[in-house]
């Protein structure tokens, strides 16, 4: 692993941490802790906060897909450049809900919109 790679491992374990610190900072507020809490507690609110994880990272990543579209692309019908513009959507990801940013295209002659890949 090079230092740039091993770098960005202990920052997203660090960032892993407080996160795991916040979390237990919530549940102190909520006085979760004045007593023994019962597991299963604890981890629902660490399952729920690794979901929650799981979305955004996975709007990050389609947002990344759609930022390496290009502004036109050909329609596979007809094969005429379109102009793609860029349409939200909200899919649910087995870890919920998940708001997409796709890259669309519509083409008059044909008819049809079609979604270019990068
Ligand atoms: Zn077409």
């Amino acid at each position: 692993m090079d230092a740039t790679r091993l770098s960005r491992e202990a920052e997203k374990r660090q960032l892993l941490r407080r996160l795991a610190e916040l979390t237990v900072e919530e549940q102190r507020e909520q006085g979760l802790y004045k007593s023994v809490p019962h597991y299963s507690q604890l981890e629902q609110a660490a399952r729920s906060l690794g979901r929650e994880l799981s979305c955004l990272t996975q709007e990050r990543s389609i947002a990344e897909t759609a930022a390496e579209c290009g502004a036109t692309a050909a329609c596979p019908s007809c094969g005429q450049q379109q102009e793609v513009r860029l349409q939200k959507r909200t899919v649910t990801s087995v870890d919920g809900p998940v708001e997409l940013v796709e890259p669309v295209a519509d083409c008059r002659p044909c008819r049809r919109s079609f979604f270019p890949s990068a």
